[in-house]
């Protein structure tokens, strides 16, 4: 990559990254940075498929939503749980006045966000491999990766997802406050499986979600603790099915596929030492799950790589860096307090495994 001025670096073309560029071009002259070969069209599936509908208004004020609306993506269905006891409760969105959500095609949810930001006049560089950040002056660095070169700009943002790469390059620490792992594998569905639900259910040490993505496959997805003994015999997708079809809203969806890959993934929640806004004085600021990784049960990741996009860039747009940006960590803090008190609410519905390990520690949150 050759050398560049730029008003802002964004590290990391995700959902926040994307969100964040497609506000501030045209005005702004924005380099949106990421370490995948994004452009070699990823086809390895990815996890984080349910969307809000209160989504769409972000959507449109970002000018990502004719592309959303023409990408086929499905309109979700009621959600079936066994949660707070063990007889499935249906419950449909029909009072909901931002409509039902989706279930994502989520690589083609990624790529049109990418693709709005380059429309909207962003230079998107990928593979960029490891990069290197300084502070000089007033203005960021950014050096190095695999194509070379030297950025620079007032603005340095960390849209990095989970790693929190920027961040802990600057020696900022993300607090992990929960060791989640979620356990996943994608099931060729059954042809004639046009179920649309969410499937939700608790479990003696942990919890499931299923549901199936626009491209036929239903992912099966379990949250357990990293520390738990049974976490290595579910690895193997014949146990993890044995183990899910013992919940009747899942049993009648699994399709035989014991051959299928599972794969791990952290899944708790996590946040920037200090908050996720806490250092925006100097310039940096931290968006999505960079600066707030919420745990799946409350479907709110993409939301918030949206939204959080939203507030930076609306602070960005003010003249106070200094004050524009204590309001970006304020909204911040009050987004993950809110959080963590929906969370402890929603932990705590499993009365029946109250007294395991994984449910009683998560109650005292
Ligand atoms: C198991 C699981 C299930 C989930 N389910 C849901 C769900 O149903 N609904 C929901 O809303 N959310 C869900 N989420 C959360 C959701 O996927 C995330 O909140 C969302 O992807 C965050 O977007 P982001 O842009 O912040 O980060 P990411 O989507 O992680 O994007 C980060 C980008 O940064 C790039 N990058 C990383 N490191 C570097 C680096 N060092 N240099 C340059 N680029 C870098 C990556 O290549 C990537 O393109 C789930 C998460 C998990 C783990």
């Amino acid at each position: 990559m050759s050398d560049g001025e730029w008003d802002a670096i964004v590290v990391g073309a995700g959902p926040a990254g994307s969100a964040l560029a497609c506000r501030l071009c045209p005005q702004r002259r924005v380099l949106l940075l990421d370490r995948a070969p994004l452009r070699d069209a990823a086809t390895a599936p990815r996890i984080g498929e349910s969307l809000p509908g209160a989504a769409r208004v972000v959507l449109q004020r970002c000018g990502a939503w004719q592309r959303f609306a023409a990408a086929g993506h499905a309109e979700r269905g009621a959600t079936v749980s066994q949660w707070d006891s063990d007889e499935p409760v249906w419950f449909d969105h029909l009072r909901d006045p931002n409509g039902p959500g989706w279930h994502l095609d989520r690589n083609r949810f990624d790529r049109d966000l990418r693709d709005t930001a380059v429309a909207a006049g962003a230079v998107l560089l990928d593979d960029a491999g490891t990069l290197r950040i300084a502070r000089d002056g007033d203005r960021w660095t950014v050096a190095g990766g695999a194509r070379g070169g030297v950025h620079r700009a007032p603005l340095l943002i960390d849209a990095t997802g989970r790693s929190a790469a920027i961040a802990r390059q600057l020696g900022i620490a993300r607090r992990v406050e929960d060791e989640l792992i979620c356990l996943h594998a994608y099931l060729p569905a059954d042809p004639d499986d046009d179920d649309r639900c969410t499937r939700i259910g608790a479990d003696d040490n942990g919890w499931w979600y299923s549901v199936r993505v626009p491209d036929g496959r239903r992912v099966l997805a379990f949250h357990l603790d990293a520390g738990d003994a049974e976490l290595r015999t579910l690895r193997v997708a014949s146990n993890l099915l044995a183990k899910a079809r013992r919940l009747a809203v899942l049993a009648d969806v699994l399709p035989d596929a014991s051959d299928a890959a599972v794969h791990a993934r952290p899944a708790g929640s996590a946040v920037l030492d200090g908050g996720a806004g806490a250092h925006g004085a100097t310039g940096f600021l931290a968006i999505g799950d960079a600066g707030l990784s919420f745990d799946p049960v409350a479907s709110q990741g993409l939301f918030h790589a949206l939204a959080s996009a939203e507030s930076a860039a609306n602070a960005i747009a003010r003249d106070d860096a200094i004050a524009a940006h204590a309001a970006f960590a304020g909204e911040m803090r009050a987004v993950h307090a809110h959080y963590r008190n929906r969370l402890r609410d929603t932990y705590a519905g499993p009365v029946r495994f109250a007294h395991r390990a994984f449910w009683s520690r998560r109650a005292s949150y």
